[in-house]
């Protein structure tokens, strides 16, 4: 029904964090605020283990932004500053461009990644440390027998099996 009365809704796009390729295939959970650039994609092979945590990061809200140029060619002034230019590629240099565009915290455990943010003024996360918050604890199992052991062994001990890890 028209009734004159237009009523216009902005969403504003609230990005927390930019992933790069380790803190997507890490499979940890950073809310749904969260985005990666385009040539992040192209570094997953489709249909194994990464695409489905790609996927299943995708679902859970993550956007897939293009950085700003200007934001790009700023990282790469700063990295060949910082001689850092060396140890990166063209997509830790475009994640990194989407953070500063964005103005969102860049998770990465990339240490070269790491040091151009930092030049920059770009807030950063280790996804390592992350992960220490929400450490998991594993023990280890005998998938032949159900012995269970404290580290990991190539075998068990007792029946010659398969070890497998399982959580606490
Ligand atoms: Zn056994």
């Amino acid at each position: 029904m028209e009734n004159g009365l237009h009523i216009y809704i902005f969403k504003v796009l609230l990005i927390v964090y930019v992933l790069d390729t380790s803190a997507i295939l890490s499979g940890k959970f950073f809310g749904s605020e969260i985005a990666t650039s385009p040539k992040v994609l192209e570094e997953i092979k489709p249909k194994g283990h990464s695409w489905r945590l790609l996927e299943y990061t995708k679902s859970i809200g993550m956007k897939i932004i293009s950085p700003a140029e200007e934001a790009v060619k700023k990282v790469i002034e700063m990295a060949e500053k910082t001689g850092d230019i060396v140890n990166l590629s063209d997509v830790d240099i475009d994640v990194i461009a989407l953070a500063y565009s964005l103005k969102a915290t860049l998770l990465t455990d990339d240490y070269s990644m790491q040091n151009v943010a930092e030049e920059m003024g770009i807030a950063y996360k280790s996804v390592v440390e992350e992960g220490i918050k929400k450490k998991l604890y594993w023990e280890f199992k005998c998938k032949s027998c159900g012995r269970k052991f404290k580290k990991a062994l190539p075998q068990c001990p007792v029946c010659g099996g398969k070890i497998i890890r399982v959580s606490e």
